[in-house]
């Protein structure tokens, strides 16, 4: 296979044939993200994406799922969708599903009918970066959108009748604002109703705004404890349905699991489990992105 630069994927499509259909990210400018600082954006052109899947067909006998990589490969004109997803459902008849990353602007540029077009040619789950719920937080991070925005793009997904998959960032309000973070990305999560909801932690890389402003002072991390506690204000205010929540990533404390609503309680007792571990502290030397 044929990649370029550093190659990202959501936890869950770990085991997927992974085609870069961008190189980059078209936002590219979030103050904690380091993820694709040095690529310059751009879409690979639809022939070359096609020569990927038929060398990918060349060397496996059996694909469940595929993830059209990098970020925000659903900026690509839905024409050209339509042309890559026909060419998956012919090399690949077997494959159950395929996913892509989504900015909150790219999905909203797209029709209801677009998208509907997208999900009947294959088109399984959209992941998209919430990052925060709270207005003020998104546009210290300069996600580029505000929480309407956020929310209207999510539920366009959900409506279409994909499966929608969001990341929120424990940790991006610092101390100053985290009972907000928690509270208003609850708000927007009940809102948005997505099918499933991963924490990560923040960690940030050198080189990154973020990074800068906590090295100058500007901005104060959460303890492991203080993440913690923002994650039980976060759950306590979810009232989400039918939607697994889990914070299993690398750069997470401790690993929670759950479908919400029903297991609400049991996420909250692993929490209050997390909190009684003395040594939280020690995780940090094992966290990654
Ligand atoms: S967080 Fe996502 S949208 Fe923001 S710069 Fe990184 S890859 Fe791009």
């Amino acid at each position: 296979m044929r990649y370029e630069g550093a190659l990202y994927r959501p936890p869950s499509e770990a085991y997927s044939l992974i085609v870069q259909a961008t190189i980059g990210c078209s936002h590219n400018k979030c103050t904690f993200c380091s993820m694709y600082k040095d690529d310059k954006f751009r879409i690979r052109p639809t022939e070359e994406i096609i020569e990927d899947l038929t060398l990918g067909r060349q060397y496996y006998k059996k694909v469940r799922r595929i993830f059209l990589a990098d970020g925000d490969a659903l900026i690509i004109k839905t024409e050209e969708l339509i042309k890559i997803l026909e060419k998956i459902r012919l090399l690949f008849p077997e494959c159950e599903r395929v996913g892509i990353y989504g900015s909150p602007k790219s999905i909203l540029n797209k029709s209801c009918k677009e998208l509907l077009e997208l999900r009947d040619l294959g088109l399984g789950i959209v992941y998209l970066g919430v990052e925060s719920g709270s207005d003020k937080i998104l546009k210290k991070i300069k996600k580029g959108v505000d929480s309407y925005q956020m929310i209207e793009a999510g539920r366009k997904i959900v409506d279409a009748g994909i499966q929608l998959s969001v990341t929120l960032i424990s940790g991006i309000g610092g101390k100053a604002d985290s009972i907000l973070h928690a509270v208003e990305s609850a708000r927007v999560l009940n809102q948005m109703k997505p099918h499933y909801v991963g924490l990560l932690t923040l960690l940030l890389e050198e080189g990154t705004e973020l990074y800068d402003d906590v090295q100058a002072g500007r901005f104060k991390l959460l303890s492991p404890k203080e993440v913690l506690e923002e994650t039980k204000i976060l759950v306590e205010n979810l009232l989400i349905d039918n939607c697994i929540f889990r914070s299993n990533h690398a750069s997470n404390y401790v690993a929670l699991r759950g479908t919400l609503i029903e297991d609400k309680e049991l996420i909250l007792k692993q929490i209050e489990e997390g909190l009684k571990i003395d040594a939280l502290e020690d995780k940090e030397l094992y966290r990654r992105l």
